[in-house]
């Protein structure tokens, strides 16, 4: 800890918030140099959707490893691309009548928002793309630009520009549909909202704080970009990949995007990769147009195409969905915990999490997980949510394990809270 401490940049987060060396990790488990065993429920941000260390993925990468295959080689055609292409093709779009292209941006996530971006202002000829309150679509400045978080944002020093931010679903929590707001903006030449090129969101925010956009929802805002001309594109970064308990998280609504983001746990096994996928008719990039030098990094499509192994049948999805509804009976017993209305079950299927209206008090939560071996993240403008992102692998015992530590946590976090000079203010005017 000492050397990273004194060595890496002050920008480093995770390491402050688990603070040990970790050597190893085996599905849900991480363990540290002194032997310590974490249970791991943030998976890599949703990276490690499939566990730490996947055998079967794992096996097909040091097979492919063990002879003099291509590692690196550049977007030349490969047998290791061939092979993901195609059964990205069989098992994912074919089977949900989807003709998309695969375009490989850079290999994280934010490469493949900015692909995005540059491609629907590309077609459309537009400059403005509408994006969502507490949307998050990565670090570099067109994906910033997106996201609506005011401490990230303000690490960019430059105009965060060429977009509209509107209400996400349910924004105001009084019932009110949010795309009436939208619609009106379009349909309004006073507005001072120009005809924009495309509309980027996730279908439930993951940093934002758990948020989900309603199927009714999706499918008002699909049918008025259709009708307006404005290109939808959903980045599925972090719900997608079967973390909602379908492959991409929109497929409950029926909503087809134009242009769809993936990385995060696309490779299986946490490598870097990731994919910008668009209908074939806006497929308008001159040849090396948008080009990088890490496109298509083979080790990562050998554990891509091992993982898509997962989606061909519907037994892993129904087996997601089935322990998503323990973790919604789990984090309703912690939101039970609290006085009335000051807690509530948040997100959808493996990517919920429980929200608490004291400030301060979640991320104590974590803090107390951390103390009893469980890894947990917060999420939302105000790190208000605990936020469970567990691989989607983990075990029924395992989850019982990690509720039971979280009802201690909470309770502990609880019990400090009341003493700590941020709740001095509020213990005083009360
Ligand atoms: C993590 C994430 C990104 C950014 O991905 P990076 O690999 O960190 O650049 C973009 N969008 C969403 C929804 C994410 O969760």
């Amino acid at each position: 800890m000492d050397t990273v401490n004194r060595l890496e940049s002050e920008v480093r987060s995770y390491c402050r918030a688990w603070p040990t060396t970790f050597t190893t990790a085996r599905g849900s488990w991480l363990t540290d140099e002194a032997g310590t065993r974490y249970l791991d429920l943030f998976a890599g941000a949703g990276a490690l959707n499939y566990g730490h260390n996947d055998p079967d993925i794992k096996a097909a990468l040091l097979d492919y490893l063990s002879t003099d295959t291509i590692v690196h080689g550049l977007d030349m055609s490969t047998t290791a691309k061939r092979s993901f292409l195609e059964t990205f093709e069989q098992v994912i779009l074919r089977p949900r009548g989807m003709d998309h292209r695969v375009m490989f941006p850079g290999p994280t996530g934010t490469n493949a928002v900015e692909a995005a971006l540059k491609l629907a202002r590309k077609v459309t000829g537009r400059t403005n793309v509408v994006c969502f309150t507490n949307a998050f679509h990565g670090m570099t400045l067109g994906s910033l630009a997106v996201t609506g978080d005011s401490m990230k944002r303000g690490g960019a020093n430059v105009p965060l520009s060429h977009t509209h931010r509107m209400p996400f679903d349910d924004y105001f929590r009084t019932g009110v549909d949010t795309i009436d707001y939208l619609e009106a903006y379009l349909d309004d030449a006073g507005s001072g909202v120009a005809l924009p090129a495309a509309v980027i969101l996730e279908t439930v925010q993951g940093e934002g704080g758990l948020r989900v956009a309603s199927d009714a929802w999706l499918q008002r805002l699909s049918a008025l970009c259709r009708e307006h001309g404005i290109l939808l594109i959903v980045d599925d970064i972090q719900a997608g990949c079967g973390r909602t308990g379908t492959f991409f998280s929109f497929e409950p609504s029926g909503i087809v995007p134009d242009i769809i983001t993936l990385s995060k746990s696309l490779s299986g096994l946490g490598l870097p990769f990731a994919v910008t996928l668009m209908r074939p008719e806006l497929d308008v990039w001159e040849p090396g147009e948008h080009n990088g030098t890490f496109r298509g990094f083979n080790p990562a499509f050998v554990t891509a195409t091992a993982a898509l192994e997962r989606w061909r049948d519907g037994a892993f999805a129904s087996e997601v969905r089935r322990k998503a509804e323990l973790v919604t009976t789990g984090l309703q017993g912690l939101a039970d915990r609290m006085p009335a209305g000051e807690a509530r079950v948040v997100g959808r299927g493996f990517m919920q999490g429980v929200e608490l209206d004291t400030p301060g008090l979640a991320t104590a939560v974590a803090r107390e997980a951390f103390a009893r071996q469980v890894l947990v993240e917060t999420a939302g403008a105000d790190d208000q949510v605990v936020k469970l992102l567990p691989p989607l692998t983990i075990s029924e015992a395992e989850l019982a394990h990690a509720f039971a530590v979280l009802s201690d946590a909470l309770d502990a976090a609880r019990s400090q809270h009341e003493v700590t000079p941020d709740a001095a203010p509020a213990l005083l005017s009360a």
